[in-house]
């Protein structure tokens, strides 16, 4: 029996079908390439009428670049249905109707911040006026004492401490290396402010995507929708806590010890994407 179709499956505990929210990096494609039949599935989904979101938690590109990727592997995904941190930060600053702001990003995010004017940071105009946010993201090798500072300095004169993520470290071609978190975190350390935070595995980021569906919790019968990814924590664990269906893929990062270590329960576990069609 498919998995689409069905309003529930009380076995499992789970609503299905409203929509899909699909991870990237990990369940559609890994370094490798595409997923085996994974663009069958997404297809099959479209061909179906189900509704279908991107999210991933890429700060070094822009939403086109992501998209444009997303292409070449045979996904062709519209701009309104692909969430990145960068377009969630841009969500909670137009919600406190924030225009100026410092970017402390990688630079090709930049052209997901077209809309804001934007000064000092990574940006090519000097600061006249306070920003009313300052962006933390990747900067990578770019960070200098001189850029930490200037950032520190306008959240300490109240500019809202926004950071696209709050990683720790990542795997670079070096070896292990400093991600956003260890920043935003010394920030935190020296404002005394603590940083929103956008991407998965925030509520507000799941709550965002899911409101681009014209859903809102708590989701009625056969309203609840899915998440699917590989990431125990950002995309299974964050999604049960924004009242969504997790199901976790056996390819990308997942490694069955850590799943069976840890506390959290996808509500379905599946060999990889293709098997939502399955
Ligand atoms: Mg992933």
């Amino acid at each position: 029996m498919s998995a689409i179709g069905r309003s529930s499956d009380t076995s499992a505990g789970i609503d299905l079908t409203s929509a899909f929210l699909f991870d990237l990096d990990g369940t559609l494609y890994t370094s490798e390439g595409v997923i085996p039949g994974a663009v069958d599935a997404v297809g099959t989904l479209r061909s179906r009428g189900v509704p279908l979101r991107f999210v991933t938690n890429t700060t070094r590109t822009s939403r086109r670049a992501v998209a444009d990727r997303l292409a070449s592997f045979g996904f062709a995904v519209a701009d309104e249905e692909l969430f990145t941190p960068a377009i969630a930060a841009g969500t909670v600053l137009h919600e406190r109707r924030i225009e100026l702001i410092s970017p402390f990003v990688a630079r090709d995010l930049l052209d997901d911040l077209e809309g804001f004017s934007l000064c000092g940071g990574v940006s090519s105009q000097r600061c006249t006026a306070r920003p009313g946010a300052v962006l933390v993201g990747d900067l990578g090798n770019d960070w200098t004492p001189a850029l930490l500072n200037e950032a520190f300095r306008y959240v300490m004169d109240g500019a809202l401490l926004l950071a696209l993520h709050k990683g720790r470290y990542w795997m670079g071609p070096q070896g292990l290396e400093l991600d956003a978190g260890a920043y935003v975190a010394g920030l935190e350390y020296a404002t005394g402010v603590q940083a929103l935070l956008c991407g998965k595995p925030q509520v507000t980021f799941f709550d965002s995507v899911v409101l681009s569906l014209g859903l809102r919790r708590p989701f009625r019968d056969g309203e609840r929708p899915v998440m699917i990814g590989d990431d125990l924590w950002n995309d299974i664990e964050g999604a049960q806590r924004a009242g969504l269906s997790a199901w976790l893929v056996r390819t990308g990062k997942f490694r069955a010890d850590v799943l069976e270590s840890s506390t959290i329960t996808p509500d379905r576990v599946v060999d990889s994407v293709a098997d939502v069609i399955q």
